[in-house]
């Protein structure tokens, strides 16, 4: 068991879990289960991204991936500027901020047409 995380989810992930709901609850649903995998401290099997959405990583549950980074990792590794963390001050050491989900062929086109790190 590992330790426990808090969430934090940016207005895209909060959109994306409800409309996916109404349109495809098993999807929801497996995001819902990553995020909750994820806060329990279940961080080790979550694959750092590159490029241009370094900083975040990435982790599959069935079909969906979740991507999303951990606070702490990301002060120690400067990223806050991939993650556009100005508000990361406010965010503990243990919060995981959850940026977007979606299928492998979806994912990286949903980063980055939202730049979901802006905010
Ligand atoms: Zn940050």
């Amino acid at each position: 068991m590992g330790s426990s995380f808090r969430p934090a989810f940016g207005h895209l992930f909060e959109k994306q879990i409800n409309s996916t709901k109404k349109k495809d609850i098993n999807k929801a649903r497996q995001a819902k289960e990553a995020v909750d995998y994820l806060l329990e401290g279940n961080l080790q099997s979550a694959k750092w991204l590159g490029y241009e959405f370094q900083g975040k990583r990435s982790y599959r549950k069935g079909k969906v991936r979740v991507v999303f980074a951990h606070c702490e990792e990301c002060r120690k590794l400067d990223h806050e500027e991939h993650n556009g963390c100005e508000e990361c001050d406010s965010n503990g050491d243990d919060t995981l901020r959850f940026f977007a989900f979606g299928d492998r062929d979806e994912i990286y086109d949903i980063l980055s047409s939202h730049q979901v790190w802006r905010g």
